[in-house]
């Protein structure tokens, strides 16, 4: 069986979610799944990985400070030491930074941001949006080795009993670019890209000042980000880091809750790969309503406060 490598992101000895994620890509296209892990806290990540589908774990030591490029080289060797088919990194701003390194490395083909990836022969089938999410492209690879970066939220995390074997490989130092420090992100909010549930607020909320009514809701299902349009973030309502759409953020959550939200395309383009999408808003004409599973056709005031009240009894 072709095994798959894939580079799992860690933080604190922790392996993040849409690492996870590739890897129950991974394990459920059939291939044997490598993970490597990098950096301090490698070890305790690699770990945990056999529960979730690694046979082996490649624990990369020995670089004090990040290098993509050097991590590429290391990603690329251990592609080449495995025989491996496939290289798999989450479409995070880590995986997408290496990703494309590896396939230079590997001088094999980047098939990127993916939302379906399985066997097909000796080599393999993915699924990519395409046009801001109005079509999805079936891919089919047949090369020595490609390389996908899969976007998060659109696998299963496949979790069991399973352990994994552990190898040591010295990381490479030479790096030409060293990542120096990373700031932590502020209050420790969870990411619009990797939350399983994400509520959005549009220039409806009418300022800044009404946002709580977001984040009160956002706070009702303990697992939520909160995001928003562009047009609150170029108003300066919002950081960027929340911005949802073609010049933000791609996500995939389980639930996407646009709240006064019209719908524009380039919004559209950032979230209607969504699993469900709940609307809140006064015009029944909005966009917004094309894509949704659910949509409510009522004042944001008056729904969002109601809402969280419902989520506190449920
Ligand atoms: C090159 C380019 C890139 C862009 N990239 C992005 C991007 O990444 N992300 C993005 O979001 N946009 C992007 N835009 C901007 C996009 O075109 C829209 O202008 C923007 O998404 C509109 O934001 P909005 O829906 O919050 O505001 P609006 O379009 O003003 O919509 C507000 C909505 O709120 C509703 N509303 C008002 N009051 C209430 C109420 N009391 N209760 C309920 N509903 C109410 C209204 O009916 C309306 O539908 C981009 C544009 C360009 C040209």
């Amino acid at each position: 069986m072709a095994s798959v490598v894939v580079f799992v992101e860690q933080e604190g000895g922790k392996p993040v979610r849409a690492s996870l994620e590739c890897l129950g890509a991974a394990k459920a296209s059939g291939g044997s799944a490598v993970a490597v892990v990098a950096r301090e806290g490698a070890k305790e990540a690699a770990a945990t990985l056999g529960r979730f589908g690694a046979a082996k774990v490649v624990c990369l030591a020995g670089a004090p400070k990040h290098s993509p490029d050097a991590l590429a080289r290391d990603l690329a060797k251990v592609v080449r030491e495995q025989k491996a088919s496939a290289f798999l990194a989450a479409a995070t701003a880590a995986g997408k930074d290496v990703a494309p390194r590896v396939a230079a490395e590997l001088d094999a083909t980047l098939l990127s941001d993916c939302t379906g990836f399985e066997a097909q022969g000796s080599g393999f089938r993915v699924v990519r949006p395409w046009l801001a999410g109005k079509a999805l492209a079936t891919l089919s690879s047949q090369a020595p080795v490609v390389c996908v970066t899969t976007r998060p939220n659109a696998f299963a995390i496949s979790e069991s009993a399973g352990s994994a074997e552990i190898l040591e490989m010295s990381a490479s130092t030479d790096g030409k670019a060293v990542v120096v420090s990373i700031a932590p992100k502020p209050g420790g909010k969870l990411d619009v890209k990797e939350a399983p549930v994400v509520v959005s607020g549009g220039r409806g909320l009418k300022g800044p000042e009404h946002f709580h009514l977001i984040e009160e809701l956002a706070a009702a299902f303990g697992n939520a980000a909160t995001g928003a349009s562009r047009a609150v973030v170029d108003a300066g309502w919002r950081p960027h880091a929340e911005q949802v759409g073609q010049t933000g953020k791609t996500v995939a959550p389980k639930l996407y809750i646009a709240v006064g939200i019209s719908g524009a395309i380039q919004h559209l383009a950032g979230m209607r790969t969504s699993k469900v999408i709940v609307a809140i808003n006064k015009d029944p004409e909005a966009p917004i309503f094309s894509v949704a599973d659910f949509g409510l056709v009522a004042d944001l005031f008056q729904a969002a406060p109601e809402l969280v009240l419902e989520l506190g009894k449920a």
